[in-house]
């Protein structure tokens, strides 16, 4: 068949609040007007939850807004398999003059790491580390991290490892995960703003290369509350104003520099407060219990994957190569969440816990989930909510993390959030799992 005319189009995408990406194409050769001038935009749109109803807004029809597209962002990626090109940048929303609006989920990361860097002098490396599921292709009984299992899909990692360095990423490894039809990709880590910029890339591109083998994968925090859940465990360490490693100390309580102390104790005793912005899903919580290899209590664990927080392993044995790789994981995140939004709630609860000087949590090391809940209370744990409504009360009713955003974004937020729940009404667990796979 002849190819037909076409004008190739850019697309300017935001994640916002249901963790989607949205946003409009024009003509790739309009770009460098588009760079300056943005896209028009309307506050509304951020309430329109992941299900498509929007939730009560207070903007009704009224105002405008930008999409300004960041240059830096650009993915052109080609798959070589004659489909169209998929170019698209990754936006700020601005009012009309300019400035960062509000509820703009990537210029509030902006605002929390400047303030990271002021609390602590520290930026912060993160790497999203991301498990999915193909919901095609059928059973495959028994292939929990085989190489069978790879080479089930082995087209399929190889393809998305050129994808996603064509979209800018460094790939770093693909796996068969223990779940059923369960792979995970991990991609290198990255500065401040650009490490939520390449999850928001990555998922997208990840969802792209399954669509153009024929296939179709999902994100969703919990397919069958009888398996395990898709985790998105954030790695963070820091570097100090000159370049240099930041996160460890030999001296530290597990390794941990002060202010990696701070920001982990920080981040453990506002987690069940900021949880509602990193596992935002009302299925996030069937995730979040006992047994499941992610998150129930606001613990620090050392190598230990029951552990909200993980301080993960290293492999070298030269101490200056063991300041380079000495990490922690953030374990309490799913794909429901803009990486921009789950970020910046951790940056900012970490950040928050530096301001305050506290002190180096405790390593956990045994199953707090045996513990009675006269010790969890004696240790300082807490059981994270176990519904997203009880997130959203535990949010809203923190004023310190409300004031970590701008002005109206928690009513926003939880008023987003209970338009979703809404939706769910009427659903049991089962079909409410259903309508989560077909979104994330
Ligand atoms: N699937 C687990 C989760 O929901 C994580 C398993 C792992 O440690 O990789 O977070
Ligand atoms: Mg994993």
């Amino acid at each position: 068949m002849m190819a037909m005319i076409k004008t190739p189009l850019v697309f300017a995408a935001i994640s916002d609040i249901a963790g989607k990406v949205r946003g409009k194409a024009f003509p790739a050769s309009d770009l460098e007007k588009r760079l300056v001038k943005g896209v028009g935009w309307t506050p509304t749109n951020v309430m329109i939850t992941c299900f498509d109803a929007i939730a009560e807004s207070p903007f009704g029809a009224l105002g405008d807004l930008l999409l300004i597209p960041d240059s830096t962002t650009g993915v052109a990626l080609d798959f070589g398999d004659g489909t169209p090109v998929e170019h698209f940048l990754l936006s700020d929303i601005t009012e009309l003059d300019g400035k960062p609006w509000g509820l703009c989920t990537r210029s509030i990361l902006k605002r929390a790491l400047e303030r990271l860097k002021a609390a602590g002098g520290v930026s912060l490396v993160s790497a999203f580390e991301h498990e999915f599921q193909f919901k095609t292709g059928g059973d495959q009984p028994g292939e929990a991290y085989t190489l069978s299992g790879f080479t089930d899909r082995r087209a399929f990692g190889e393809t998305l490892m050129a994808a996603l360095e064509q979209g800018g990423l460094a790939p770093d490894t693909f796996m068969k995960e223990y779940g059923a039809n369960q792979y995970e990709v991990t991609n290198g880590p990255d500065q401040g703003l650009r490490a939520a910029d390449s999850a928001v890339i990555l998922r997208e591109i990840t969802r792209m290369t399954a669509k153009r083998l024929g296939e179709e994968v999902t994100f969703t925090p919990i397919r069958d509350p009888k398996g395990v859940g898709n985790g998105v465990h954030i790695h963070m360490s820091f570097l100090d104003e000159s370049g240099e490693p930041a996160t460890y100390d030999e001296n530290g309580v597990a390794g941990m520099s002060a202010v990696t102390a701070s920001f982990i104790a920080g981040v453990l005793k506002y987690l069940d407060a900021i949880v509602a912005l990193t596992a935002p899903s009302d299925i996030s919580y069937l995730r979040l219990t006992p047994h499941r290899w992610s998150a129930a209590f606001n613990n620090l664990g050392f190598r230990d994957r029951e552990a909200a927080v993980r301080i993960c392993p290293v492999s070298a044995i030269a101490p200056s190569n063991i300041a380079r790789q000495y990490n922690f994981e953030y374990r309490a995140a799913d794909a429901a969440a803009s990486p921009y939004l789950a970020l910046a709630a951790i940056v900012h609860a970490g950040a928050q816990g530096i301001e305050e000087g506290l002190p180096a949590p405790a390593v956990s090391q045994e199953d707090l989930s045996v513990l009675s809940g006269d010790d969890l209370e004696q240790r300082g744990y807490v059981r994270l909510p176990q519904s997203l409504e009880e997130a959203l009360q535990r949010f809203e009713i923190n004023e310190t993390v409300c004031g970590w955003f701008p002005g109206d974004f928690a009513a926003v937020y939880t008023a987003h959030k209970r338009g979703e729940l809404d939706w769910l009404k009427d659903k049991d667990i089962a079909e409410r799992c259903a309508a989560y796979e077909e979104i994330y």
